[in-house]
């Protein structure tokens, strides 16, 4: 079938996942189009401006991150599949990191993107786990990561069989949780695997410029490679006929068809779009499709607050950390709080303090993520929710200067030139992922299969998660789904 408005692939939503999927297609000559909702790509790793400034929406750091020249790495790969030169993201490593526990951080440990300092630091303040966190590393590093198949394993078992202290179990969950779990307390191995070497094995980066400057790189092999891409123009609805999408039914009412269909707003999300308007009943197969979230899950959520300041941080005291984890319970609690966040943990994000070289950016940030519920902020009406925004953006600075160097309350407020703070409502609003849900539902759908023949899901609910993860993830269901036969025997994937 060819027709204007018929595509081989038609990608849902422009975000890492979509972007990704959509170039590796349009390589392998695919005709698709993203259809994205929102005006601006990017998704949940996007930009906006306020007063003249740009924000990114979430970028702390990218994982992942390894020197040139290191072979088998899941930045070696995405580069590699997308036809990126390693300079085009012009990535600039972390300085140092910590995760600092205890009602001060009396209990911390220093990480790089050296593994041996994490394992220094360990062998100087748990020298009874040392050889413990050595098996660990080799079980970490032993675990096939990427096989879509095998049932989920307890992390917290695994990493009890090689450790015994609790607060160290604790303070190596808290990164790893925080920048890649979608479930409560405990995780699945694979996923920990997944975080552990991504953050601690090899490790963060950013780019001087921010997450603008990957979104541009992918939007430019996008259009060189022949995707189309149509903005401000969601997908209101997939029809469905046969156990196939048929037709994607667009907001502005225009209906389309294509051949393959990936979608990367969620599987909960996906679901809704299948039920929508005149297709309310759910298809007899859709029991073979375990979308619906199971009660209490796919709720993970934060609120993010960010304090622009005229001088880098360090020139106001706060030292050359990159990131910093805290923790201030006696045990680590990863859960969705009962009240509007809870500030007990969280992290702590200091974008200048990255290798920038004899650069500087020009203004000194300071972001701050805790987890939230989106409930409690959902409902508020719009003069509370405004005032409620304020009291958590003090009180999240309150919670994250314990684990800072002490800088006088004067000192700060006159080196503070603009504040922010976003919600799971904002989350919602502008990717349209159910209840703010940063990591979407705790289980995964590995192998991307939904109970339509030729419609895949990518991106966060497929089960690689933060920047890196979902680019994988756009690229593997593009190979798996749809240029499988053409991929094989093309070389390393
Ligand atoms: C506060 C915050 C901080 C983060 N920090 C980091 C970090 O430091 N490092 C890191 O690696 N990761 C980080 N992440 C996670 C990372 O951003 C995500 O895991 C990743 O960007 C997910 O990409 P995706 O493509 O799977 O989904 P999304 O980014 O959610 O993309 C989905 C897209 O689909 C669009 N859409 C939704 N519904 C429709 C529809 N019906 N029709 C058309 N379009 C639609 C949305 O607008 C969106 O653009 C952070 C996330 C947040 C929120």
């Amino acid at each position: 079938m060819s027709s204007p408005s018929h595509y081989d692939v038609a990608i849902i939503g422009a975000g890492m996942s979509g972007l990704a999927a959509g170039i590796r297609l349009a390589h392998f000559g695919r005709r698709v189009c993203i259809f994205e909702r929102h005006y601006a790509p990017g998704g949940l790793n996007s930009f906006y401006a306020i007063g003249g400034r740009k924000f990114d929406v979430g970028l702390h750091a990218l994982t992942n991150f390894v020197p040139a020249g290191v072979k088998g790495t899941a930045l070696g790969k995405l580069l590699r599949q997308l036809r990126i030169e390693r300079e085009e993201f012009a990535l600039c490593p972390q300085k140092q990191s910590r995760i600092a526990f205890g009602s001060q951080g009396g209990a911390t440990l220093r990480f790089t993107n050296d593994f041996a300092v994490l394992e220094a630091e360990i062998a100087a303040r748990f020298p009874g786990q040392i050889d413990g966190f050595h098996r660990l590393t080799e079980e970490v590093k032993a675990h096939d990561a990427m096989s879509f198949a095998g049932a989920a394993i307890s992390a917290r078992a695994v990493v009890r069989r090689h450790l015994g202290d609790r607060l160290l179990e604790d303070m190596l969950f808290c990164p790893l949780m925080y920048y890649g779990s979608a479930q409560e307390h405990d995780v699945d191995f694979t996923q920990f695997a997944i975080m552990f070497r991504a953050v601690f094995l090899e490790g963060l980066a950013r780019p001087f410029e921010g997450v603008r400057a990957i979104i541009r790189v992918l939007l430019e092999k996008y259009r060189a490679a022949g995707g189309e891409r149509r903005m401000n123009c969601g997908v209101a609805r997939i029809v469905e006929r046969g156990g196939r999408a048929a037709a994607l039914l667009l907001d502005n009412s225009e209906e389309i068809t294509a051949s393959h269909v990936i979608s990367s707003i969620g599987a909960a999300e996906t679901q809704e779009l299948c039920r929508a308007g005149s297709n309310p009943v759910l298809p007899e197969t859709a029991a073979d499709w375990p979308i619906v979230p199971p009660a209490g899950s796919g709720r993970l959520t934060f609120i993010e607050s960010i304090r622009v300041l005229k001088m880098q941080p360090r020139e106001l005291g706060w030292g050359d950390d990159t990131i910093v984890f805290f923790n201030d319970s006696e045990r680590f609690e990863y859960a969705e709080p009962a009240a509007q966040a809870d500030l007990r943990s969280g992290v702590i994000c200091f974008p200048n303090n990255f290798e920038f070289g004899p650069r500087e950016l020009p203004e000194g940030l300071l972001r701050i993520t805790c987890l939230a519920n989106y409930d409690q902020w959902a409902g508020l009406p719009e003069e509370r929710y405004r005032a409620d925004k304020l009291a958590w953006l003090d009180a999240s600075i309150c919670a994250a200067r314990r684990f800072l160097p002490e800088v006088a309350d004067e000192a700060l407020a006159a080196g503070t030139v603009a504040t922010d703070i976003f919600t799971p409502r904002t989350i919602t609003r502008y990717t349209g992922h159910l209840r703010g849900s940063i990591y979407g539902a705790p289980e995964k759908i590995r192998d991307g299969h939904t109970h339509l023949q030729n419609l895949y899901l990518c991106g966060t609910d497929q089960g690689l998660l933060g920047i890196i993860g979902a680019m994988l993830s756009g690229i593997s269901m593009a190979n798996l789904h749809i240029l499988q036969p053409e991929v094989r025997g093309r070389g390393p994937s």
